[in-house]
């Protein structure tokens, strides 16, 4: 029986490696962590992420052939494949502060490893890092381990929180990438056989290390570019009138533009697309390409802008003060379908209401209330400036109560944002809420859910992203 360990069960660890255990019943997969609370949570009922479809996935494989475990060397040391899943943030001190992935975790993993193996292995990159970083992790694999052949493979996740297991079932494409030697092609060969269970021949891209390790920042970086072309013309939308969703529908209809991809928004989020473009920035400049790298910082610069343009609305809307007045927040997660808040927009935009002073009411389906409280008060993090930044943000918990639901979140409100696009959002009372809101009664969407002009119909002075502006 094949044995696969995989470090870090995180978002990508433990979603990737239940769906490879179902599909691949002969194989024994372990997933392992440093977290006792996250493997605790993985094995039990209360799953340490939410995911559609993942706790079925979770149910009936654990116990089978998926199991997890804090027991890390002695797993890595039993496989035959090891995945490697931990994260890689941005760094925040010292060299490349601000944009450098901080590889630690990535190093002390390998490092393990190289103590630990008493047999050959297959390493897989699955974490997103620079290019390049299977040169470094071969060194020091083959420094510190006794004449064990280690071979490195780059396969970076492509899944998307909110639907992953969607889209590990039914992926666009499996790239993996490694030397091009003939033990390299062999490992290429063992992991193409893992995913030939149920991935289709001709879905599955095999490529040398460093296409496919560049491959995954480029990914990132054309997404979030995308999100950030269209939000740029939402604010243009704005300034002239034009309405930035049929302008999207008008150019998406070309088939080398494409439809998907084109929703503007307050901005986007999660823990990748800021983190894997500032990376490429840095490996750009590290390779005098600087012009290059200021080509790519203006895609996170203009989600800056996106989410204090956002506030700015707001603030100027209700009459240029929030001081005292009541906001309802509804959405916190970067995303619909996750409890995930990392980096979310969400977090910019009620620490700049906080900031003018607003009594904010926040409702989420998923995000717990402890989770919203840390991220609205922790040390905020500024890639432009990572020397002065370290700063606590003066925003306090008095001005914030975390509610039940979408109507406790805007009763008495002055204003209610839309910062998450739930389903629920679309189908609220929005008479009912309405009716309980102070006059004149503010709806800014910054996810573009709720018809305008059905609200404005109802009362409602609404702002929507680059749609025509109430006078
Ligand atoms: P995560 O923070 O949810 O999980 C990482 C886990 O690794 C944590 O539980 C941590 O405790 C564990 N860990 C760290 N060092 C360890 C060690 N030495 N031994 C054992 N466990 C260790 O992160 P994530 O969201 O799963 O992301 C992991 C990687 O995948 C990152 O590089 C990320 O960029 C990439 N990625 C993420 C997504 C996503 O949507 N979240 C998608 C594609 C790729």
């Amino acid at each position: 029986m094949v044995k696969i360990c995989c470090i870090g069960a995180g978002y990508v660890g433990g979603p990737t490696m239940a769906v490879i255990a179902l599909k691949c019943p002969s194989i024994e997969v372990v997933v392992v962590d440093i977290s006792t609370p996250r493997i605790t949570a993985w094995n039990s009922d209360h799953l340490p992420i939410y995911e559609p479809g993942l706790e079925d996935v979770v149910k009936e494989c654990r116990g089978r052939n998926l199991f997890f475990s804090n027991d890390v060397e002695k797993h890595v040391a039993d496989a035959d494949i090891v995945f490697v899943s931990v994260n890689t943030p941005t760094k925040t001190q010292g060299l490349g502060a601000g944009k450098a992935a901080d590889l630690t975790y990535w190093e002390s993993a390998a490092r393990m490893i190289a103590d630990v193996s008493k047999s050959a292995k297959i390493v897989v990159e699955k974490s997103t890092v620079p290019v390049k970083t299977a040169e470094a992790i071969e060194k020091i694999l083959t420094h510190n381990s006794k004449g064990i052949d280690f071979q490195i493979l780059s396969n970076p996740e492509f899944l998307a929180e909110g639907t992953a297991i969607k889209d590990l079932y039914n992926p666009d494409r499996v790239l993996i990438g490694g030397r091009e030697t003939p033990e390299g092609l062999k490992a290429v060969q063992a992991l193409k056989q893992v995913y030939a269970h149920w991935v289709p021949e001709e879905k599955i891209i095999c490529t040398n290390l460093w296409s496919a390790e560049l491959s995954k920042l480029a990914a990132n970086a054309f997404l979030a570019q995308r999100i950030s072309s269209v939000n740029a013309m939402s604010a243009l939308c704005e300034a002239t009138g034009a309405d930035v969703s049929q302008v999207s529908h008008a150019i998406g209809k070309d088939t080398r533009i494409g439809s998907k991809f084109l929703n503007a928004s307050v901005g986007f989020g999660g823990s990748c697309f800021q983190k894997d473009i500032l990376n490429l920035v840095y490996i750009c400049e590290c390779n005098g390409l600087p012009e290059v790298a200021n080509y790519w910082k203006q895609v996170i610069q203009i989600n800056d802008y996106q989410k204090s343009r956002f506030v700015n609305r707001v603030v100027a809307s209700m009459f240029n003060t929030v001081a005292g007045k009541k906001i309802g927040i509804l959405g916190f997660a970067f995303k619909k379908d996750t409890g995930d808040t990392r980096e979310t927009p969400a977090i910019d935009v009620c620490r700049g209401l906080l900031v003018d002073k607003a009594e904010l009411r926040i409702y989420d389906p998923q995000v717990p209330q402890a989770q919203i409280e840390k991220d609205l008060t922790m040390v905020k993090f500024d890639w432009e400036n990572p020397v002065l930044v370290n700063h606590v943000s003066p925003v306090t918990l008095n001005q914030v109560s975390i509610v039940e639901n979408a109507y406790e979140a805007s009763k008495d409100a002055h204003g209610v944002c839309i910062l998450t696009e739930w389903d629920e959002f679309k189908t609220l009372d929005f008479q009912k809420i309405y009716d309980n809101m102070q006059k004149p009664a503010f709806i800014f969407d910054g996810r573009n859910v709720v018809d305008p002009n059905k609200l404005r119909d109802i009362g409602f002075i609404v702002y929507s992203i680059g749609k025509p502006l109430d006078q």
